[in-house]
């Protein structure tokens, strides 16, 4: 059964505290989009590129056992896939740990929804750094 798709028109907001704990992550915190992925980001448009993510999860993800879990995400070629990295949402181990859902149940699309707020923020926050990360949050 494959997994459902995401509502991208309504995505719930994101747990503040995320950024504080995320922050303390010195792995998670490294990630930061190269001029490739801000490039890319400013062409195709945000709302594309959750498009994308909205696809990378529910394939990669979203699947009770996904293929290659721990591996499926790459480390550069999409802004997502960064934003994925530095949010605790690249494999199942990751969501379970920073996101608490469960590992081995499939991903219904409210928890999607979830995970794929959590990234737009993280590429909103990464394409306004100018705006202090704070008032970046604001303007959704
Ligand atoms: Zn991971």
């Amino acid at each position: 059964m494959p997994a459902p798709l995401a509502d991208l028109s309504a995505l719930p907001p994101v747990a503040p505290e995320l950024w504080a704990r995320l922050a303390y992550s010195k792995f998670r915190a490294r990630f930061h989009l190269g001029a490739k992925e801000q490039d890319y980001l400013a062409s195709r448009g945000l709302p594309a590129v959750m498009r994308h993510a909205a696809d990378f999860i529910a394939t990669r993800l979203a699947p009770a056992r996904p293929a290659r879990d721990g591996r499926q995400t790459p480390w550069r070629g999409h802004p997502v896939f960064i934003a994925q990295h530095a949010t605790g949402t690249c494999c199942r181990g990751c969501v379970a740990k920073w996101h608490a859902m469960p590992e081995g149940e499939m991903l219904d699309a409210q928890q999607q929804g979830y995970l794929l707020a959590v990234i737009q923020a993280w590429l909103k926050r990464e394409s306004a750094p100018e705006q202090g990360n704070d008032e970046a949050e604001a303007v959704k």
